[in-house]
């Protein structure tokens, strides 16, 4: 499928960043015509892979975050969070919903559900030590791109 807009961000696992990685998903998705509730989905789901990558990933560490997304020609979008963290050991158990590895601070386990229900398709490819990418999937239904 054709890309029609590509962008690629690298920014610090500073917690301040998850705001910018939203204002930045944000802009990028606004050129293509979404509705509110398309933004406020991908949005969300954005936040919650930054964020898992800052505390969970760089956990007492502080590394890079690279975000990549894709626009193809059949108004689908690819979002790409990649860190080089500290790698998840076992993901189906990390995806399940209510698991989470820092109870202690009240998290809820829900982050990958989020991102699952508001995205069409997720993939989490991690490696012990090197870090994990989560890669989202979504079709846009634009009225605008409605006959
Ligand atoms: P919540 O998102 O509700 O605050 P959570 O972050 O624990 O809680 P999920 O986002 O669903 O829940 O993630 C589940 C678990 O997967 C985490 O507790 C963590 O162990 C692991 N995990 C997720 N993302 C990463 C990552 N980028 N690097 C390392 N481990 C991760
Ligand atoms: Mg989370």
């Amino acid at each position: 499928m054709k890309i029609i807009n590509e962008i690629k961000v690298i920014f610090p696992s500073e917690s301040c960043n998850e705001s910018f990685a939203r204002t930045c998903i944000t802009s990028f998705v606004s050129g293509l015509d979404p509705t509110v509730t398309e933004i406020a989905e991908i949005k969300t789901a954005v936040s919650e892979a930054v964020t898992n990558a800052i505390v969970h990933g760089y956990r007492n560490t502080k590394g890079k975050i690279e975000l990549t997304a894709t626009a193809y020609e059949n108004n689908t979008i690819k979002i790409k969070i990649r860190d080089q963290g500290c790698g998840i050991e076992n993901i189906k158990q990390a995806m399940t919903p209510l698991y989470t590895s820092a109870p202690e601070e009240e998290r809820a386990g829900l982050g990958f559900a989020v991102m699952e229900s508001f995205m069409d398709k997720i993939s989490v490819k991690s490696v012990l030590g090197k870090g994990t990418t989560v890669t989202m999937r979504k079709q846009l239904n634009s009225v605008h791109n409605k006959p």
